[in-house]
């Protein structure tokens, strides 16, 4: 079975928390057509600023989820050209499509700053109402964690 297989176990974790916060994005775009809605509705209603804390947070997870999308790559041996997009072997110094060359750090694992985003995505949920924070974050954090503790293992 899959499972014992450390590097799909690793895997499946980023495929989680790529899971999560999409369903994190869907949550908030539409939230966002709620409050863009009450705000046309009613003339007094001024949503601007939880509907730009909600863009904000589409923006961030959006990147998070790229940089998932990368380390899964990474976990399978491959990277993607920053040109034409095409995966390549990790080893390889030029993209064997375009030819783009790449970078020295471009075969290391991808550096994302999840744990800097997460602070950020914490102050977000402090300007939220409590009820209205996502369960799926949470979930996101935890696989955010567990990556900490393979990388304090290396
Ligand atoms: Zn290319």
């Amino acid at each position: 079975m899959a499972l014992f297989d450390p590097k799909a176990k690793v895997i499946s974790s980023y495929q989680r928390a790529i899971d999560d916060r999409t369903a994190s994005v869907r949550k908030y775009y539409d939230e966002i057509g709620k409050l863009y809605y009450d705000q046309y509705k009613d003339m007094n209603v001024d949503n601007t600023k939880d509907i730009n804390t909600r863009c904000e947070a589409i923006t961030r997870l959006g990147n998070e989820i790229e940089d998932y999308k990368l380390k899964i790559l990474f976990e399978k041996g491959l990277k993607k050209c920053p040109n034409c997009g095409t995966e390549n072997s990790l080893e390889y110094g030029f993209c064997f499509k375009c030819g783009t060359k790449f970078d020295e750090d471009s075969s290391k694992e991808p550096k994302t700053d999840f744990e800097e985003a997460e602070a950020k995505l914490d102050e977000a949920k402090a300007e939220e109402p409590a009820e209205e924070a996502p369960a799926a974050e949470e979930k996101a954090e935890e696989a955010a964690s567990e990556e900490t503790e393979e990388k304090a293992e290396e």
